[in-house]
């Protein structure tokens, strides 16, 4: 049964909800009546968690327990447009897993927002946050909504109604929220204000950790924006360092110019790497000649984050983007974009996943059989989470860190974290994506093995 939650009326009502919700059913129907299944980013993280756990023969009760999440919230809730009318609005948050420590993960803003993508977008948190060694478990939601249709004022009302409707759901040391696609400071720093404005005056400042990715004046971590994209340039200087290449003179595309993207090109840049094709929801460019991450952004940041209209390279067909000749691919969309459509035009020596999920199964076999290598997700784009680690260290102990020391700290769990996904894929004479599952799930079974199953 496919259960919703009204969310209508005040937070404390929703403390306990606990709402389960059967697998969503993605089967379509062809003109020709044949059903055809349609890979959704569920079935995808389902297939790799089944795979790893065949591969290390996991404890099949872990097997159980992991298979599924533990607390799946959707919320409807009302908010007053600038016309004065009413709009009612849907939010996800759902929480996979949390026996290493609170859950962890995003929030999105978009549009493909639902169940399906919230519930893959938490297991990957929760390998993530395993296989970093953090004391985290995984969760992930958000709205689904065109953000870009909304004033500032509208969006301000949305994240601040959708923190009520959450209520006591999220909260510094069970859930903490942090930017994902579409989400930044600013509306961490909405979520942070909301949330703590429903406290005692005297905790406020107990509960400035209930979300990270905060800007820096609102209790946020110097260097925490570039995390993810520092992340995964540490995983590509690691990956080329491996067989003696370094990155300098490597030519790069990067799909998805946001967070991700941005810092990801700013950080390969200094590495002496060329971006030669960026791509983002309305353009997509192509120069063999070079592209200036900087400029791209300028033109991006005074053009409501948005790439289309630069004149600094040529526009190209969006289908095309993939087989643009380059060494490094670095998908920091969205999910399912490497697929049997294109895998097989890509050349590059290497995927670097900055998105979650952006390879789908096939394309995933696609690019193995052409010998590319792939940087997971869960390693490639940990810098984010692992950033947020520190924020939410900081304002636990109410210190303030430098952009130095996190940086360093981000650097140092990545490279631990790549150490045991090399020796664990020998080990199990297993590509990288499973052996990171590996690491992550061995884990999760010796914290179940040695805390055991209440009652
Ligand atoms: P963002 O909103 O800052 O940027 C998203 C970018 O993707 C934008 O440039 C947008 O135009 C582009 N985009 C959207 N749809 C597209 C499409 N169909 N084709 C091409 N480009 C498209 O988001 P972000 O925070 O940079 O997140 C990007 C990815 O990285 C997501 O998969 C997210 O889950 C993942 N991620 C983010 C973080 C983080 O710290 N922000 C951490 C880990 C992983």
């Amino acid at each position: 049964m496919f259960t919703r939650v009204s969310c209508a009326s005040p937070a404390k009502l929703f403390c306990t909800a606990n709402i389960m919700i059967d697998q969503l059913n993605t089967m379509e129907t062809t003109a020709t009546a044949t059903p055809v299944k349609k890979q959704g980013m569920y079935d995808i993280v389902m297939e790799q968690f089944a795979h790893a756990a065949e591969v290390m023969k996991l404890d099949p009760g872990v097997r159980k327990i992991l298979s599924k999440t533990n607390t799946e919230i959707v919320v409807h809730f009302p908010v007053k447009l600038d016309n004065g009318s009413i709009e009612v609005f849907t939010g996800y948050r759902v929480q996979h897993n949390n026996a290493l420590g609170p859950y962890k993960g995003g929030l999105r803003y978009h549009a493909t927002v639902d169940l399906d993508s919230a519930r893959a977008l938490a297991i990957w948190m929760t390998w993530k946050t395993a296989l970093a060694g953090l004391p985290y478990g995984g969760a992930k939601g958000g709205i689904e909504i065109d953000p870009k249709k909304y004033s500032s004022g509208e969006l301000e009302r949305i994240t601040r109604r959708f923190t009520y409707a959450l209520g006591d759901n999220i909260g510094p040391d069970l859930d903490i929220p942090a930017p994902d696609v579409n989400t930044n400071a600013q509306i961490m720093a909405w979520i942070a204000d909301t949330y703590s404005s429903t406290k005692s005056p005297s905790t406020r400042f107990a509960n400035l950790h209930v979300v990270t990715g905060k800007p820096l004046g609102a209790g946020g971590l110097e260097g925490r924006d570039r995390a993810t994209g520092f992340g995964v340039v540490a995983t590509l200087k690691t990956w080329a360092e491996r067989s003696n290449r370094s990155l300098k003179g490597m030519r790069y595309i990067v799909q998805g110019f946001g967070n991700v993207g941005y810092w990801t090109a700013h950080f390969l840049e200094r590495e002496g790497a060329i971006l030669v094709g960026v791509q983002d929801a309305g353009a997509t460019y192509h120069e063999p000649a070079g592209i200036s991450p900087e400029a791209l952004n300028d033109h991006s940041a005074a053009n409501g984050r948005n790439l289309s209209g630069f004149t600094g390279a040529a526009t190209i067909d969006p289908q095309r983007f993939f087989a643009i000749d380059c060494e490094i691919v670095v998908p920091a969309a969205l999910g399912n974009q490497i697929t049997a459509a294109n895998a097989g035009t890509i050349t590059a020596q290497v995927v670097a996943e900055g998105a979650n999920g952006p390879t789908d199964t096939e394309g995933e076999a696609i690019l193995r059989a052409n010998g590319v290598d792939i940087i997971p997700d869960i390693l490639c784009n940990s810098g984010g989470v692992i950033g947020s680690y520190y924020e939410w260290l900081q304002n636990k102990r109410s210190e303030v860190w430098k952009i130095e020391e996190v940086l360093e700290q981000i650097h140092d769990k990545i490279a631990v974290a790549f150490n045991s996904v090399v020796s664990t894929a020998k080990e199990f004479d297993t590509d990288w994506r499973t052996s990171a599952y590996i690491v992550a799930l061995r884990r999760l079974e010796k914290t179940y093995k040695e805390r055991g199953i209440f009652p």
